[in-house]
């Protein structure tokens, strides 16, 4: 999987409505890559921004894309630290 892919699978993840497979390769990706760990973390801050704001439990569909686009920009998984 790569870090696009995790990306992508995030809500689904969260959801849990990845396969058994999916979800495999999703936890493999982040023993192995601290900068989705990060990326994970943010998504979830924001989900919990976005309750707060709703008022309402369940993890929101339509999740803040700005917000993560703009994380996601600052913390560009790389080679290179
Ligand atoms: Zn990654």
């Amino acid at each position: 999987m790569t870090c696009r892919e995790f990306i992508d699978f995030i809500s689904e993840y969260l959801n849990g409505s990845l396969s058994p497979s999916q979800n495999d390769s999703f936890t493999q990706h982040m023993e192995k890559c601290t900068d989705c760990v990060e990326y994970l973390k943010s998504f979830n801050k924001a989900i919990e921004l976005g309750k707060m704001t709703a008022n309402d439990d369940e993890v929101p569909s339509d999740v803040p894309l700005d917000l993560l686009d703009a994380i996601l920009q600052s913390r560009k998984p790389s080679d290179q630290e």
